[in-house]
């Protein structure tokens, strides 16, 4: 493929059984390191899950690689081009899981929802008897989710299981679960099944994948990232916006990080309002443990640090 930025962003996942998988973890960062490739990447005994940033050069090196490993010969990429790194450090680590859920036992290699298509999606959500239930946190779909979608009051992917009385009710319609990319409804729609719906769907490759192949129609707002860009596009047929600055209220998707760093918290804010703001969600903010504010308002963990150093 040809690209046109200097850089990629490259999302993946894969579960797969992975034998000693904190051996592979130590061996995987060595090589990561060789490459010079920036990003996160978690391995599991149930698989891989990785964001990567690099140059063209070094995204595609890493995924022929990667492919060239029978395991993870099927890993589906999804990959945007970028102007800049969106990492800037690379982390290999081991976890007992891929995507946090503490859902046990829950083994997607083994069941789980049925995946579709964009265009499956599209056809299947116009049905009678079908509800679309969204699987990520609150701060995720308060920037964009489906229209019409079904989203849960929660802070962290874990605590789904305190929600199950909620969604009980749905328990005899057809549910198409979605989230980012696709990874934390292999899991959720695995437990959904496991509690006793009969007709669970996935969006293959979430929003993102969505993005892409079916031009993001009938998604309001904008897909929250974890990484530097915070939020991406999504639609390019309807698009519409959900959120406003917390400070205006001006319909805005700019998400930041609050520019005091012990609150920290991830606002919707205007270009404007973020100069005169400050980067602050609050007036008490705006003088308490105040990073530089550069018109991004994503603080990177290092500059965080010298911040700190710097008052000392
Ligand atoms: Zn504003
Ligand atoms: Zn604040």
């Amino acid at each position: 493929m040809s690209w046109s930025s200097p850089y990629l962003a490259v999302a993946f996942y894969k579960y797969v059984p992975i034998e000693e998988a904190e051996v592979f973890a130590v061996k995987h960062l060595k090589y990561c390191q060789r490459l010079g490739i920036f990003g996160r990447i978690i391995v599991a005994d149930e698989g891989l899950n990785g964001q990567l940033s690099g140059t063209v050069a070094q995204c595609e090196q890493y995924m022929s690689d990667l492919i060239s490993d029978e395991r993870f010969s099927k890993t589906d990429f999804k990959i945007d081009e970028a102007d800049r790194l969106a990492f800037q450090k690379i982390h290999v680590r081991y976890k007992p899981e891929i995507v946090h859920s503490g859902l046990k036992g829950i083994d997607p290699a083994h069941k789980t929802g049925k995946h579709l298509s964009a265009e499956e999606f599209k056809e299947l959500k116009k049905k009678d008897n079908v509800v679309i239930v969204d699987m990520r946190s609150n701060y995720e779909h308060h920037v964009g989710r489906f229209k019409g979608a079904i989203t849960l009051d929660i802070e962290n992917f874990r605590d789904l299981p305190t929600k199950m009385n909620e969604l009980a009710e749905l328990k005899d319609k057809t549910v198409i679960t979605y989230c980012t990319g696709g990874i934390k409804c292999e899991k959720a729609s695995a437990y959904l099944l496991e509690n006793g719906f009969n007709d669970v769907y996935q969006l293959d490759g979430g929003i993102l994948k969505y993005a892409k192949t079916g031009g993001g129609e009938d998604f309001e707002g904008k897909c929250y990232v974890f990484d530097g860009r915070v939020v991406v596009d999504v639609n390019t047929v309807n698009p519409v916006l959900v959120s406003s600055c917390i400070h205006c209220g001006t319909p805005s998707a700019r998400m930041i990080n609050c520019v005091n760093e012990l609150c920290n918290n991830q606002i919707v804010m205007c270009e404007s309002c973020g100069w005169e703001w400050d980067g602050a969600c609050s007036e008490a903010c705006k003088h308490e443990a105040k990073r530089a504010y550069d018109g991004t308002g994503y603080y990177t963990k290092s500059s965080h640090q010298s911040t700190v150093i710097s008052q000392q």
